[in-house]
């Protein structure tokens, strides 16, 4: 059966289909994304009206990608205090956020009990806020810090309230490549078996991958590939977020930028190599807004959301420091043709505009 063959048949694609996809023109690859994506969701845009926030940027790894990182080049170390997160959420409530999403630095002076005890703060003050917190990077690092099992962690963050797991660290599973560019972090395999435990549990989770720095094509779709083989057990993920990997500010010294047609390229690959993953998200931090929406024709679905403030792309040289307005995102989606459709963070429909 040739690709095309196994394209008109929604047949399921291996690593070498994969790799072959991109030497499809971008009309053709995006026809069949969009067809993929439109039999699951029509023309909806999701988007959730969410608030993120990072607690520390203090770290003891050093990804060289990173610019976040106070140990690598942001000169301006903080750490958050507990009231002040939660003076944050108060204001944020008032915008109507349905999430807040909880990722950090590496700080071992943040330890396990600041975080539980932050987790059930959030939840004491405002009961119903789904808190997606906790990579299973920083899940990794905690266990490790504390001696704990990392059931034993996941259990402890349930207990305190944490609803489901943001999908960061992921970066490219490929261990060659993940050890140049961030050795010492989590393992591919203990991302992939966090998730697992975390899935077992009934809970849900997103799954990110960074592209657009060292990584080959076949990086890409490895990556992918151990995703779907999880999600074949689990069904956990409901959503994957391709990054574009920012070039500012960090060790990487990547001197060529993804071109938009790579990328839309790589959002459209996901959604056919993804069978069984719900939703594609164009997180727009790193795609910028204009071509996350143009992905929605390239088999994405989703926008994320609203943010209000974001640290870590930003650190990098993405556009994204002040999140975008509920409005904005609603006349954006409007003028894309498109229907805007407010989710909440396991994607229920909350609104349709
Ligand atoms: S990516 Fe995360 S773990 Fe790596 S250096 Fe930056 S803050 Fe630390």
């Amino acid at each position: 059966m040739t690709l095309i063959e196994k394209l008109e048949n929604n047949e399921r694609l291996s690593l070498e289909d994969g790799i072959a996809l991109y030497d499809l023109d971008l009309f053709t690859l995006g026809k069949y994304a969009n067809a993929r994506r439109r039999a699951l969701h029509g023309d909806k845009v999701f988007f959730n009206v969410n608030r993120h926030i990072n607690p520390t940027n203090i770290c003891k790894d050093i990804c060289k990608f990173c610019a976040f990182s106070a140990n690598r080049k942001n000169p301006n170390p903080y750490t958050m205090t507990h009231d002040e997160i939660l003076a944050i959420l108060e204001k944020s409530m008032k915008n109507g956020i349905t999430e807040v999403h909880v990722v950090s630095a590496h700080n071992p002076a943040t330890g396990l009990e600041w975080y539980l005890e932050i987790f059930s703060k959030i939840k004491q003050h405002f009961p119903s806020l789904h808190v997606k917190a906790l990579t299973a990077a920083e899940i990794n690092f905690l266990a490790t810090e504390y001696k704990l099992s990392f059931d034993e962690v996941i259990d402890k963050m349930i207990e305190h309230g944490v609803d489901s797991l943001p999908g960061g660290g992921a970066e490219i599973f490929d261990e060659k490549v993940r050890e140049y560019i961030c050795k010492g972090k989590v393992s591919s395999k203990q991302w992939l078996h966090i998730h697992e435990l975390w899935h077992k549990r009934g809970r849900e989770s997103n799954a990110t991958m960074l592209f657009g720095h060292v990584e080959k094509r076949e990086h890409r779709i490895d990556h992918m590939l151990r995703l779907r083989e999880l999600q074949d057990k689990t069904h956990g993920f409901n959503a994957f977020i391709p990054l574009v990997y920012q070039r500012d500010n960090n060790y990487l010294h990547v001197e060529d930028f993804l071109s938009s047609t790579e990328i839309l390229k790589t959002f459209a690959i996901s959604r056919l190599m993804l069978d069984n993953i719900n939703h594609i998200k164009a997180y727009w931090a790193t795609s910028t807004i204009n071509l996350a929406l143009v992905a929605m024709e390239y088999g994405a679905d989703d926008l994320d959301g609203t943010i209000e403030v974001e640290s870590i792309q930003s650190a990098a040289g993405a556009k994204s420091a002040k999140g975008l307005g509920l409005q904005a995102i609603l006349e954006l989606i409007e003028t894309s043709g498109l229907k805007a459709v407010e989710r909440d963070s396991l994607y229920h429909e909350l609104k349709a505009y």
